[in-house]
């Protein structure tokens, strides 16, 4: 596979962001070793995928924990206009600043982490996560078999590199074919461009010439990160890298196949 190395510039405050991510996953953290057991017993996976889709979970649950963080955050807001402003969003409507936003994001997050717990304890069938079965694969995106979101997250693992498709939202991984496209199943390597950058070892970006896609890589023998989540945000750089990089290089030079 042809390897290409790209010049990035550092983001001076992605230390502040990281503080601020921190405190709140700290909260979402306790929240679940708190609550945790409670929330779980209140959970009922589905006997298909998506096993536990977002728009499934306990809404109390996700107000719970949401108006933790909003706490944690000193913003003052009460559980009913939590509810409504959920309800509103749920059906597309109403807005919400930004740092509301994130806070709910980590509440879905957290609350989804839950199920994705479970899937993990009773060992959902690994076969109806192949990305590659038509159910779970769509115009080039693979959703998460247990929450149903789209992952663009690949970690390969210790200790001897097999990849797995790892999701943001409810931490639920699966194994995948361990090279070529995730995307389209294609497995020529000589179409598989990996994309890095020195700012960001152990972190790849593979771009597919077949489909033109591209995926996010992180090998987790390099990261001992665990927080694949952070990785990812703090790693965005790469990814808008990667769609100027497939803007110039694929398309105006008509590469694709
Ligand atoms: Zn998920
Ligand atoms: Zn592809």
């Amino acid at each position: 596979m042809a390897k290409k190395t790209s010049k990035l510039v550092s983001t001076p405050d992605v230390e502040h962001a990281y503080q601020k991510y921190r405190r709140l996953k700290q909260e979402v953290d306790a929240w679940q070793q708190e609550r945790g057991s409670y929330w779980i017993a209140n959970l009922r996976l589905n006997k298909k995928t998506p096993y536990l889709p977002i728009a499934d979970l306990p809404q109390d649950a996700i107000i719970e924990l949401w108006q933790r963080l909003n706490i944690s955050a000193k913003v003052e807001i009460t559980d009913s206009v939590l509810r409504e402003m959920w309800e509103q969003l749920n059906l597309g409507k109403g807005t919400i600043d930004p740092e509301m936003a994130t806070r709910l994001q980590l509440a879905v997050s957290g609350v989804a982490k839950l199920a994705g717990r479970i899937a993990r304890e009773k060992g959902v069938p690994e076969q109806q996560f192949n990305p590659r079965a038509s159910e779970n694969a769509e115009k080039g995106v693979v959703f998460c078999p247990v929450c149903g979101e789209i992952s663009t997250l690949a970690v390969l693992t210790e200790p001897d590199g097999k990849r797995v498709m790892h999701c943001n939202t409810c931490n639920f991984e699966w194994p995948v074919q361990r090279t070529g496209c995730l995307f389209c199943g294609s497995e020529d390597s000589k179409q598989l461009i990996y994309l890095d950058n020195e700012e960001f070892p152990g972190v790849e970006m593979g771009v597919c010439q077949v489909c033109g896609q591209y995926f996010k890589e992180i090998d987790g023998r390099k990261i001992s990160a665990g927080d694949y989540l952070w990785e990812d945000m703090r790693t965005l750089p790469l990814n808008y890298a990667t769609e100027r990089w497939i803007e110039e290089k694929l398309f105006k030079n008509n590469q694709m196949n």
